[in-house]
């Protein structure tokens, strides 16, 4: 399906409002959202714990740890993600909502899908999901709208980071797609004149 900029924005707007009661200026949980879509999200231990054949988590252990972040599992007509909880807290949070952005947006995929660091899937089905996908989480987490208000306020990276509880590398990425900071700098030199 193709899906424009600004339908994922909606989207993201509809889930995080309606779903999360979040608004479009504060940190949503991703974790909350794998929960309210059944989602199960393991740690390589709690995957062991969980009673996951050994032959699964030989598979993800036998991956260099720091070469993925999290993985989409399929598992019959549902979907499990798996991730590595030796990274920090935030790119944990980017990755589980980059997962969570293919699985909103109903991609179909044949194979484990690995996530590494903020930039989504090292093995893409195709370019354009991973692109929309990369948008939708874009969205969720740190949403064009308020991004650009708090490019208007003057904050940096590091308290739009803290704000939204995402990395500055993050924070830094959104700033600059979705024009936020343009604006603000535009509108900053029309005020001056
Ligand atoms: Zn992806």
């Amino acid at each position: 399906m193709n899906w424009t900029k600004a339908a994922l924005a909606r989207l993201a707007a509809e889930v995080r409002e309606n779903e999360l009661k979040a608004n479009l200026h504060e940190r949503i949980c991703p974790y909350d959202l794998a929960d309210l879509y059944g989602v199960a999200v393991y740690t390589l231990q709690g995957l062991a714990e969980s009673g996951c054949p050994p032959e699964a988590i030989e598979f993800f252990t036998s991956v260099r740890p720091e070469a993925w972040s999290a993985a989409l599992v399929p598992n019959g007509t549902g979907q499990f993600i798996v991730e590595n909880n030796a990274h920090t807290p935030r790119r944990r949070r980017s990755n589980i909502a980059h997962e969570m952005a293919h699985l909103l947006l109903e991609h179909e995929f044949d194979r484990i899908l690995f996530t590494n660091g903020n930039r989504g899937c090292a093995n893409p089905t195709s370019k354009e999901m991973e692109d929309q996908a990369a948008e939708l989480s874009g969205e969720l987490l740190l949403p064009a709208v308020g991004a650009r208000r708090a490019a208007a306020y003057g904050r940096s990276d590091d308290q739009v980071a803290d704000q939204f509880d995402v990395s500055t590398e993050f924070a830094r990425w959104r700033m600059n797609v979705t024009g936020a900071r343009k604006i603000a700098s535009r509108a900053a030199r029309t005020r001056s004149r």
